[in-house]
């Protein structure tokens, strides 16, 4: 493949795995830059690392840049939902914890969807 080839298919990586963020939501826009922005240093620090190995540079160059994403993904993978982050902390992104069941509702509710407990709306 041609290496704008590689660039297109590198983009569409980091735009697919920021969605996957975007929808646990954790800031997709963030992780998009922290993918992009270590791949350039990591690419250069390939490059002249092996100086005029015309044949491997390419192919190292690229497979250091696709860590990158391959690091996003996992992180956003195992990165907790909405709802377990509201579970493990008391509240988060318009999430709460029940106070009676401990399961995550949404901060707006009055009542528990679990377990039809009545909630303080400050809580
Ligand atoms: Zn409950």
């Amino acid at each position: 493949m041609e290496p704008i080839h590689w660039l297109v298919v590198f983009i569409i990586l980091c735009v697919l795995i920021s969605f996957i963020a975007n929808k646990k939501g954790r800031s997709g826009l963030l992780l998009f830059f922290s993918m992009v922005a270590p791949a350039v240093p990591l690419m250069m620090i390939a490059s002249y690392s092996l100086g005029n190995n015309m044949d491997a540079k390419p192919i190292a160059m690229w497979f250091v840049a696709f860590l990158c994403p391959v690091v996003g993904f996992f992180w956003a993978i195992m990165a907790k939902n909405k709802e377990q982050m509201a579970a493990d902390t008391g509240s988060y992104g318009g999430m709460k914890k029940c106070q009676f069941c401990a399961e995550p509702v949404r901060a707006e509710a009055i009542k528990c969807k679990h377990c039809g407990s009545k909630l303080d709306l400050d809580a």
